[in-house]
């Protein structure tokens, strides 16, 4: 007899990832699959030959790689992979994902110059421009979305800078990718990391990096690391047409497979971006309706994946107390990062729609006037 299973899920997640999946997603993983067998690897090919198409319309230029653990993983791999020895990397810090680039760079004994900035504040483009004049570097790094906050980093602008000084240019877009259209040819990523549990909406078990071919093959020999050693891994699935080096999380990369179908389905990352934009002001909307303020200036660009509010000025207010009501109504929601603010954050990408935002919003106002 089959123990008593629970398939229903209690609460719907309004954080950025691991998110709310589809139920199709949870079912496609109710299978077991062989790792070496053809059928299996030929998934995984069709699955790298899709997030390129999803990523640029000059897919030659461009391969993916699929590295198992969470995004954190694929990050450390291309830092630990795509730098020399003698390299060195400019990190832009305006986050908690930018300083987590910052830690390992530095636990991986490369080089860093560190540009930092306050969370709730985009870097400043003369900044970059100077600090590029340094010709000892020769990478960096920004995040996308800094899912801290939920801002948006200028990447087309800040790309042209790191272009025109010749460096190698690598984007942690884990939280915004398959949610935010763009083109990373035309932004000129040499290296783009992203999830398979972020805006693509499958669950968690492994991260990707959209890569230039060139690029990719420049990180022979140079990993730090036997398991996060970039070329290897994507060697091995070129050379063996999508087969994993160590075993690979079969159930999750099937999910991914669905979720990819879904995308699709929905109409493409430029429909799933406007479901998350329309659910990011319905919500910020209404949550200032409710006389909560927004942690990020107006003049700020703010994602559609998350956003980040104060805590009320009254004096009894309690998240932990907001958080397990809405928790009891369904809703799971996000603490705060930002340092020094006393602020809390919701998120608004996966398998989330307009209803459900109303719905979260009438259970905060239902909590607001007790
Ligand atoms: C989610 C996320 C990561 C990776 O976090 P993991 O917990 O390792 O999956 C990295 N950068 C950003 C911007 C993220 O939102």
């Amino acid at each position: 007899m089959n123990a008593h299973v629970e398939l229903e899920n209690k609460y719907l997640l309004l954080t950025p990832g691991p998110l709310s999946t589809s139920p199709a997603v949870r079912r496609v993983m109710q299978r077991d699959w062989c790792t070496w067998d053809k059928e299996y690897n030929s998934l995984v090919q069709d699955i790298r030959q899709r997030l390129v198409a999803l990523a640029t319309s000059e897919t030659e230029l461009y391969s993916a790689v699929l590295m198992q653990g969470s995004g954190s993983f694929s990050v450390e791999a291309v830092l630990g992979s795509a730098l020399p020895k003698n390299g060195k990397i400019l990190i832009i810090n305006n986050g908690a994902y930018g300083a987590r680039m910052v830690q390992m760079a530095r636990c991986l004994n490369i080089e860093v110059v560190e540009l930092v900035y306050p969370e709730t504040q985009i870097p400043d483009l003369s900044d970059i421009e100077k600090a590029l004049s340094d010709s000892s570097i020769t990478h960096v790094s920004c995040v996308h979305c800094e899912t801290t906050t939920g801002l948006l980093n200028p990447i087309e602008e800040i790309g042209r800078l790191v272009k025109a000084a010749g460096k190698v240019w690598i984007v942690d877009a884990m939280s915004s990718f398959g949610g935010v259209p763009m083109d990373i040819a035309k932004l000129e990523i040499d290296f783009l990391i992203s999830s398979a549990n972020k805006c693509i909406q499958g669950v968690p078990g492994f991260g990707f990096i959209l890569a230039k071919r060139e690029q990719l093959q420049a990180c022979k020999g140079q990993a730090r690391s036997v398991s996060l050693d970039l070329y290897d891994q994507w060697n091995t699935m070129e050379q063996h047409d999508g087969k994993w080096r160590f075993t690979s999380p079969t159930h999750v990369v099937r999910a991914f497979y669905q979720a990819l179908l879904e995308l699709e389905q929905e109409g493409g990352v430029e429909a799933r971006y406007q479901r998350y934009v329309n659910n990011q002001k319905c919500l910020a909307d209404g949550m200032q309706k409710l006389g909560f303020k927004l942690v990020l200036d107006t003049d700020i660009p703010q994602s559609p994946i998350i956003t980040t509010f104060m805590y009320p000025n009254t004096a009894d207010f309690s998240f932990q107390e907001l958080y397990e009501n809405l928790k009891q109504a369904g809703f799971v929601i996000y603490p705060g990062k930002v340092t020094d603010l006393n602020c809390f954050r919701i998120g608004n990408i996966g398998e989330v729609y307009l209803e459900d935002i109303q719905r979260l919003l009438a259970a905060i106002s239902v909590y607001c006037q007790k």
